[in-house]
């Protein structure tokens, strides 16, 4: 067993050192899930588990745990986040939260063996798989089976872009040991804000209180091949057309709500042949709306359904929507937010209730378990990109809160009562 808890500097120099895991020349980190990148990292980090006296194990979507047992046969706390990131992505995201959580454990578990705190409850340091979603759909798989919102044969049967499938990825990646997930009491995530707000606030930590509603779906957009030369302009069926005129009106929808009430987008696309002088006859898209208010979704939803009706008939083409994943504007437990912010004011450090935009593993946690969900700050909000910054100041603040969460979470807070 760890005896010493470890320092802010080891933090530090642990973060430093997980950074040039998959480091881009340009300061960030390229750890799709299951990728050469995130294997190297998964490995580098059960190292820093076994360290601190944890035993690692992985469940069977790969999910990777660190655990801390105090209490024979007890349920855990669960702390994490997710290692995997985005392609050239920042170092900070879910990357941050897991390495505060285990420091937060590891610290937790040195006062537990000091016998200056009673557990009634033993620690998991988590590592959910693939929260991310881009090399393999749906985003925050790891958690979704964990809770069973995604069957765990679905989620191995995704695939990535080369055909490769999540049950491929994971098998050839050779996690081990294999474990039963832990039995969990309550859930606690660090990650950065991947926003302003905080910021423009001038706060060291943001307690999230709920999460915007967001539907994603997959369109697909069907014409027909032909030359781009010779085929008259009146006889095409040009799918990249028809694709094109509904990204532009996603952008433009946002117009049409109040400012800051719908985000949507369209980030990935692949069409086909995708030839040089071959009209496209099938283009694949995803589209991605998110708002704070659920009206405003379904109304967003009503109206995508027009702008897709309307270019199938401008572009003489099929378009089929299909949604792919969705979850609703959802409050976290107040209960949380309350322990949450106790331990801020106990520690001094500057606060606020914050809204996620994105979805967090804690998004699914939340569902089931007393869930404690905190933000740091992002330099100006700069996200999924290498140039992603939190300060060491606001990393150690984040540490700190979430030892304290943790040590209370532990101690037996938020939990149902005893049987
Ligand atoms: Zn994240």
């Amino acid at each position: 067993m760890h005896t010493t808890p470890p320092k802010d500097e080891q933090f530090l120099a642990d973060f430093a050192q997980m950074s040039a895991n998959g480091a881009t020349p340009g300061g960030g980190v390229e750890r799709q899930a299951a990728s050469e990148g995130d294997i190297l990292n998964r490995r580098w980090f059960s190292g820093v588990l076994e360290g601190f006296g944890a035993e690692v194990g992985y469940d069977k979507i790969g999910n990777q745990y660190g655990l801390f047992e105090f209490v024979p046969g007890a349920p855990y706390v669960a702390v994490g986040s997710h290692l995997d990131s985005q392609p050239l992505a920042g170092r900070f995201d879910g990357a941050y939260g897991v390495l505060a959580g285990a420091h937060a454990a590891a610290r937790v578990a040195a006062k537990v063996e000091s016998g200056e705190l009673a557990p009634r409850f033993n620690v998991a340091v988590v590592n959910w798989f693939n929260e991310e979603g881009s090399r393999f759909a749906p985003s925050m798989m790891g958690s979704s089976v964990f809770t069973s919102a995604l069957s765990l044969q679905d989620a191995r049967a995704a695939t990535d872009l080369q055909g490769t499938t999540v049950g491929e990825a994971i098998d050839g990646a050779k996690w081990a040991p294999l474990i039963d997930a832990p039995k969990v009491a309550t859930y606690a995530e660090i990650h950065v804000e991947q926003g302003r707000g905080l910021e423009n606030n001038g706060n060291q930590i943001g307690l999230v209180t709920a999460t915007w509603g967001a539907k994603k779906f997959v369109a697909t957009v069907r014409g027909e091949q032909g030359h781009t030369g010779s085929t008259m302009m009146r006889d095409r069926r040009d799918a990249l057309f028809g694709a094109s005129l509904i990204i532009a009106a996603v952008r433009r929808l946002t117009e049409e709500f109040a400012e800051g009430r719908l985000q949507a987008s369209v980030s990935q696309l692949t069409l086909e042949p995708n030839s040089p002088v071959t009209i496209a006859r099938e283009v694949q898209f995803n589209v991605d709306l998110r708002s704070p208010d659920s009206d405003v979704l379904a109304a967003a939803r009503t109206r995508l359904d027009e702008i897709v009706a309307a270019a199938a008939s401008e572009a003489d083409v099929e378009v089929e929507l299909s949604l792919t994943h969705e979850w609703a504007l959802n409050p976290y437990p107040e209960a949380g937010v309350e322990l949450a912010r106790e331990c801020a004011q106990e520690l001094g450090l500057t606060h606020q209730e914050i809204y996620t935009v994105a979805g967090h593993d804690s998004t699914n946690m939340k569902e089931h378990y007393p869930t404690v969900m905190l933000f740091v700050p992002s330099v100006e909000g700069i996200s999924h990109n290498e140039a992603e910054y939190t300060t060491d100041e606001d990393c150690l603040a984040g540490l700190a809160l979430l030892t304290r969460v943790v040590e209370q979470l532990a101690a037996g807070k938020l939990a149902p009562d005893k049987r």
